[in-house]
């Protein structure tokens, strides 16, 4: 079949979506031009905000992937306290973000619970309610969630990193704490507890085939998802999984492979939020910019304060880590313009996708 008809298609088989993403040249043209004409119909030429909080890189796992994980001894440690955390939430409520999402390394225990739930309920009472909170603290009880997201918090981002289970093994270490079918069972929590979920996966891992990105994006539909963080993977040289750095794709080929993943789901899911991730901006400086172009729709502006940001390092020549927040806002309109897009402020940007499932629920 020419790619043009795959491309019109109601629902696209797994091997269409190989084909997607080994398309080149024109046949890569055509799948961008469509997944721009799907996100301009369904969003719009529009970004959201969600002012990014990396409020500690204190982690309890030990990811092989991951700079922050726990057995990496090169890195300084820290966590915001709780003032931090309170006046960056200001600053992006003041600057009219409409969200925010806090992000941190790992941890389970009832004093990192009862933290992150007071946080929420000052956030909330400092924004009068107004600014919409996105969470990223990883693997949890459902307790925890369910007591999250009565303390306000909305929606929560858990990738499932990848979703085949025998390339999860390779990338994690093999035991309770790392375990496939836990992470599973969090997103399906968090999903039935009514928080706008979203998942995603790292692109360009070693080991990893077009085969295994494919039932990636296939995991994603069938799960229904709300949201979509998904990013190059970046090999950095203090965690173990850069012994095969010998057996990774080249970094534009990794660019390449996201930027198709985030097209090919913005055409399987047309009403999902999906974010431009930072990661690509790591690899080519216009990364982002490119992402927006394709069907990506929310941004993250880094807003941890500026002498931390260096600390909360996930992988090689993260960008941005020596601004201040102020400086971040400048530059995302400049750079959002050059791609005719809009920057929505003081709106939550909650996606159709979610209330058309919670109206169905
Ligand atoms: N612990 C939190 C968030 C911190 S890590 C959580 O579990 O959600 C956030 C994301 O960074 C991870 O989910 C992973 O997909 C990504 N990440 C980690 N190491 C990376 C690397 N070397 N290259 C690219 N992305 C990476």
């Amino acid at each position: 079949m020419k790619l043009q008809d795959i491309l019109e298609k109601e629902s696209l088989s797994k091997d269409e979506i190989v084909k997607l993403l080994q398309s080149k040249d024109e046949d890569r043209t055509l799948l961008f031009r469509k997944a721009a004409e799907i996100k301009e119909k369904y969003i719009g030429k529009k970004v959201w905000f969600r002012g990014l909080i990396e409020f500690s890189n204190i982690c309890g796992k030990d990811c092989y992937y991951c700079g922050i994980r726990k057995g990496n001894k090169n890195l300084k440690r820290y966590n915001l306290s709780d003032s931090e955390i309170l006046s960056a939430a200001k600053f992006a409520y003041e600057n009219n973000y409409g969200s925010i999402a806090l992000q941190s390394g790992e941890l389970e225990n009832d004093t990192f619970t009862k933290r992150v739930e007071k946080l929420l309920f000052e956030i909330k009472k400092m924004s009068g309610g107004k600014l919409g909170i996105t969470l990223s603290t990883g693997e949890q009880k459902p307790e925890v969630y369910k007591r999250w997201f009565e303390a306000g918090a909305h929606r929560y981002l858990l990738r499932i990193e990848t979703s085949s289970r025998e390339l999860y093994r390779k990338i994690h270490p093999y035991n309770a704490k790392h375990s496939f079918d836990r992470r599973l069972e969090c997103l399906h929590s968090l999903q039935d507890i009514g928080y706008q979920t979203g998942t995603g996966v790292m692109i360009g891992l070693p080991f990893q085939s077009t085969s295994d990105l494919a039932d990636d994006l296939i995991f994603m539909r069938d799960f229904d998802i709300d949201m979509a963080g998904m990013g190059p993977y970046i090999e950095h040289p203090d965690t173990p999984l850069m012994e095969h750095a010998g057996l990774l794709l080249p970094i534009a080929e990794r660019f390449d492979l996201s930027l198709k993943m985030i097209a090919i789901l913005r055409i399987m899911m047309k009403d999902i939020n999906m974010v431009a991730s930072t990661a690509l901006q790591a690899i080519d400086p216009v990364g982002r910019e490119k992402a927006i172009k394709v069907g990506a729709n929310i941004l993250m502006p880094n807003i941890t304060p500026g002498k931390y940001r260096d600390s909360y390092r996930l992988y090689n020549n993260k960008p941005c880590t020596d601004e201040a927040a102020e400086d971040c806002r400048g530059c995302l309109e400049a750079r959002v313009s050059l791609v005719d897009t809009e920057i929505i402020y003081g709106e939550w940007g909650d996606t159709l996708h979610y209330e058309k499932r919670k109206r169905s629920i």
